[in-house]
């Protein structure tokens, strides 16, 4: 297993005037288990690429612990990866796919059988190991590549490209829980793409959140749900996702239009602010904070949340347990200890 280094790591496809990614630097841990996290498009499968050797970035460079494989390939990379659609060799048996990347390193035939059952049982496909791949249902080729791709102990690291995309959804959380189990037993560095937050955020120790080629933020759950570093990881995590209204701050005081809202410390001024605050952290109130325009009430059974509008920005409040909306509230309070503030979209450090 490798500790990965990237260094001005950056790709521009051929032909294209963008970057399909930013530079970049960053160190993944030998052993963590990290998700990178971002829409369609933002550029996490030309990350993952370029990690497992299938791809070549036109500038900077990649280091496996102090060796620079910026030039070699996949299989010099010792790299597992698993795509997006199942890969099967439809000609061989269950037993035989996952048996496959064993059997090419020479493994003694006993070990390679031991292992397989291993694996088997762990993705659920005990059931399967004699039958022939080619007749199996999508969900079930992709398990095997699932299993093809964690089956060797010897890997630098593993790699998966949105792997739960053609799985059956009642089983995709107890793929994302094995996969998790798998990390926890045997230790190796994981890399996860994926868009959904649900999947990053129970499957990684870190989470890297990218939009347009960008990595915007790498940190822990919590730390993304509680700092987050740019108004798009306030928006992207969550549901819903955090209110930002326009604002500015004077003396530490939250000024949106003429509503005093917040008293804050610590902060120099900041004009052209963007107040962030979670649903969670908001409540309603008849008489103190920001006036509101309240459009629907969901109810997602868990909480309910109230869908309201101030002036063009949309305001969302998750309702506490028990609480209550009387006909008179139509106002929004925030809570200052979970307000985030912002300019150009980047969070404001304070003391
Ligand atoms: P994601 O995996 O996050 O959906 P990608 O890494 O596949 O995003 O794509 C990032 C950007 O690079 C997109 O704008 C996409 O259109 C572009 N892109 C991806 N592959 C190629 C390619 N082979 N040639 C040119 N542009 C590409
Ligand atoms: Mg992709």
């Amino acid at each position: 297993m490798a500790k990965i280094t990237l260094r001005k790591l950056a790709h521009t496809y051929e032909g294209s005037k963008e970057q399909a990614l930013k530079p970049l630097n960053h160190v993944w841990e030998d052993g963590a288990a990290y998700a990178l996290l971002g829409p369609s498009g933002c550029g996490k499968s030309t990350l993952l690429n370029i990690i497992s050797g299938l791809l070549e970035p036109s500038e900077g460079q990649i280091l496996f612990d102090d060796q620079d494989v910026t030039a070699s390939g996949t299989v010099e990379r010792n790299i597992a990866q698993v795509f997006q659609f199942p890969v099967v060799y439809d000609t061989m048996t269950v037993g035989e796919n996952l048996a496959f990347p064993l059997k090419n390193r020479g493994m003694d035939q006993d070990k390679i059988e031991k292992r397989v059952t291993e694996i088997a049982k762990m993705i659920d496909l005990s059931e399967q190991l004699d039958s022939r791949a080619s007749g199996l249902s999508a969900d079930l080729q992709q398990k095997i590549s699932l299993g093809r791709g964690m089956v060797r102990e010897d890997v630098n690291a593993i790699l998966f490209d949105e792997p739960l995309t053609v799985i059956d959804p009642a089983m995709k959380t107890d793929l994302r829980i094995q996969l998790k189990e798998l990390h926890h037993e045997f230790g190796h560095t994981m890399i996860y793409v994926t868009h959904d937050q649900t999947e990053a955020l129970t499957f990684a120790d870190q989470v890297v959140v990218m939009n347009q080629g960008e990595v915007l933020q790498i940190g822990t759950p919590t730390e993304l749900f509680e700092r987050p570093a740019h108004t798009f990881v306030g928006h992207f995590i969550g549901s819903p996702g955090m209110n930002i209204v326009e604002g500015k701050l004077v003396n530490n005081h939250i000024i949106i239009n003429d509503t005093l809202c917040n008293i804050l410390s610590g902060y120099d001024d900041v004009d052209n602010a963007q107040i962030g605050i979670r649903p969670e952290y908001c409540a309603l109130s008849a008489s103190e904070g920001l006036p509101i325009t309240i459009n629907r009430v969901e109810d997602l059974g868990k909480h309910k949340v109230v869908r309201a509008i101030y002036e063009k920005s949309d305001i969302n409040i998750i309702l506490r347990e028990g609480e209550e909306i009387e006909a008179d509230m139509n106002h929004v309070v925030f809570d200052s200890e979970k307000i985030g503030i912002f300019k150009n979209d980047w969070r404001v450090e304070h003391d």
